[in-house]
């Protein structure tokens, strides 16, 4: 196989991998930022696949938890939710690719550093495609970046359009 091809190949993994967090994203309940993450293992395989959602058993009908200033308290991150998951099924971590549709946050990031994550992968200008991102974010997302970025997570950024 050329190199040529193989680059072909990398792509469209990468392209499978973001389009099942894109469709994870829908069902976030988060009125403004709909975020989805898909956690795969060293070997390829799927390992967990979550939104940014309210955490199972928290009660996510009062209209005040979607409240702007009060739903990013109450709505976990998606990238918080696959670990978890994976975690509920006892999966390995060490050299996972997480795909997730937003660059993480600060929080996130440190996670994603902690448990053995070697690759994050998101769809490139992923911040210009989540719309209105409050100022709080990009500056959470920024210190996110640095964090991987000197824990030695590797970061891809995928453009979707070519
Ligand atoms: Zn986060």
């Amino acid at each position: 196989m050329g190199l040529k091809s193989s680059l072909k190949d990398k792509k469209a993994v990468q392209l499978h991998w973001l389009q099942r967090a894109a469709s994870m994203a829908k069902q976030s309940p988060h009125p403004a930022v709909k975020v989805g993450a898909v956690l795969v293992d060293a070997a390829g395989n799927e390992i967990s696949r979550a939104a940014n959602r309210f955490a199972h058993g928290v009660d996510d009908k009062p209209s005040e938890r979607y409240v702007d200033g009060s739903r990013s308290l109450w709505i976990n991150c998606a990238e918080q939710m696959v670990i978890a998951r994976a975690v509920r099924k006892q999966s390995c971590l060490k050299g996972a690719r997480l795909y997730v549709t937003l660059s993480p946050c600060a929080v996130c990031a440190g996670l994603i550093a902690e448990c053995g994550i070697a690759e994050v992968i998101v769809p490139k200008n992923s911040c210009r495609a989540n719309g209105r991102l409050k100022a709080k974010w990009k500056k959470s997302i920024t210190i996110g970046l640095a964090k991987m970025q000197e824990a030695g997570v590797k970061l891809t950024l995928v453009d979707l359009e070519e």
